[in-house]
């Protein structure tokens, strides 16, 4: 397996995978994320306790993985993903896991990991809809193949209207972290996965690249990450 893996927002979504992916013996997790632990977080975000409250996710998650996963390397990241830093951090891992909260940080990371053909595994939640989307760019689609622009605030349900079921996240995050291994295995093909709580549906499609797709056709778009839309 790639034994690098960034994930960059530990929260509903990075701290399952990171768990998975430690326990299914990846060498070297960087944890990036700039936010402190809050008592709301704790029913959905699993490697975090009362005693974390006020420290740093990055660094919590961190120090729970390496005592539990030894030999496990472990690297709290304390920064938001930005214009400036986005190439130092991506390029030092072999595959990134987009735990983000926000779509248009999604759609910033997207891009980053397109420009600088990263494998990397996109996943959200919002209520009872998940999906998962693995991403080897120039071969596969990437989330602007399938979403071209970032849809604005009112035509989207965020996590903090709709809310999120905590056992509903960890389960995307699980299986965002199985695709990631099987991604980093070469297993087969690569499929979005369309899950729904509510309807007890999970579907797997096959994605095409987009041929004029602004990330990983012929032009290349950088979002600017100003607007909220969805939080976990
Ligand atoms: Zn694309």
């Amino acid at each position: 397996m790639r034994n690098r893996i960034l994930v960059v927002g530990v929260g509903g979504l990075g701290c399952p995978a990171a768990l998975a992916l430690a326990e299914a013996g990846a060498e070297n997790l960087g944890l990036m994320d700039p936010d402190q632990v809050e008592l709301s977080n704790l029913h959905r975000q699993i490697l975090y306790s009362e005693k974390d409250l006020g420290r740093s996710k990055a660094e919590a998650a961190a120090d729970y993985l390496r005592k539990r996963y030894r030999p496990l390397r472990t690297v709290p990241i304390v920064e938001a993903l930005n214009a400036q830093n986005a190439e130092k951090f991506i390029s030092a891992y072999d595959l990134v896991i987009d735990g983000l909260d926000r779509l248009e940080k999604k759609f910033f990371l997207n891009d980053w990991c397109v420009k600088m053909g990263k494998p990397f595994v996109h996943a959200g939640v919002v209520r009872f809809e998940g999906q998962v989307l693995p991403v080897l760019p120039g071969q596969t689609a990437c989330l602007r193949c399938l979403v071209p622009k970032i849809p604005p605030p009112f035509a989207m349900p965020t996590c903090q209207d709709a809310g999120v079921l905590g056992s509903f996240s960890q389960a995307i995050g699980y299986l965002q972290a199985h695709e990631a291994l099987r991604l980093s295995e070469n297993r087969g093909p690569l499929l979005l996965w369309k899950v729904n709580a509510q309807e007890r549906q999970a579907r797997s499609l096959i994605s095409r690249r987009n041929p004029v797709c602004e990330a990983c056709g012929q032009g290349h778009v950088e979002n600017e990450m100003t607007r909220p839309l969805c939080a976990f």
